[in-house]
């Protein structure tokens, strides 16, 4: 990959953001930013989920369909990216697994940032391998509406200091968008102008997605 024209001196930092973005809205898209910017960030890499570990009991759209979703959305910016590193998985994907994937295949001394929404965050401890993943990020926490960061204090105080010290709170515009919002619009036949990027938006009423 070439770099990017924003690029300073010295080793690469690279935003990384998992989801299942089923679809992909504008609240990922606005945090992706949020974080590129305040973080310096020369690429954020969007990753679509393949069979999420924690939705696989859920309908959730075939992975091509969200991939194409996601690349479409982020046509536009430069900086943002698709890997379909778990979107070509059998098997769910673990967030530990990914960063691994990507800790090994970037040039020593680059610096991973992992960006997650605030509802997501306050479930760390549960995630498999949690020090280890901390150990090869940072964590961007971004604030979103109805899921408070205030609890994470006492999350983050069960770790040591060193591991939190790479936890970031990053408050962003609130956008109360979700995924499921969408869907559950898109299934009544209501509008979702504007909550994704118009070619999303053309792709979810090509392929008939999300109808009842
Ligand atoms: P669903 O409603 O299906 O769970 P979602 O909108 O939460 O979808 P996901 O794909 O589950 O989207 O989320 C991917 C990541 O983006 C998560 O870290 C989530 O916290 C974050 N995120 C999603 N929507 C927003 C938003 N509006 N503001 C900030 N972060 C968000
Ligand atoms: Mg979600």
């Amino acid at each position: 990959m070439p770099l990017p024209p924003n690029h300073k001196p010295g080793p690469l930092n690279i935003g990384l953001m998992g989801g299942t973005f089923d679809p992909i809205h504008m609240g990922h898209l606005v945090t992706a930013e949020e974080a590129r910017q305040q973080f310096l960030l020369d690429y954020v890499i969007f990753i679509p989920a393949g069979l999420p570990p924690h939705k696989e009991k859920k309908q959730v759209t075939p992975a091509e369909h969200r991939y194409l979703m996601t690349t479409l959305a982020v046509m536009s910016n430069p900086s943002f990216v698709v890997s379909r590193v778990e979107v070509d998985k059998e098997e769910p994907s673990y967030t530990i697994d990914t960063l691994r994937y990507f800790s090994t295949r970037c040039a020593p001394g680059t610096n991973l940032f992992f960006i997650t929404g605030a509802d997501a965050i306050l479930d760390i401890l549960t995630w498999k391998d949690y020090a280890d993943l901390l150990r090869l990020c940072t964590f961007i926490a971004v604030s979103r509406p109805e899921y408070p960061l205030n609890k994470l204090g006492e999350i983050t105080g069960k770790l040591s200091p060193e591991l939190r010290t790479k936890i970031h709170l990053l408050e962003i515009p609130a956008l109360a968008i979700s995924s499921t919002f969408i869907r559950k619009r898109a299934a009544l036949g209501k509008t979702i102008k504007y909550l994704t990027p118009e070619p999303v938006e053309q792709y979810i009423k090509k392929h008939g997605l999300y109808k009842k």
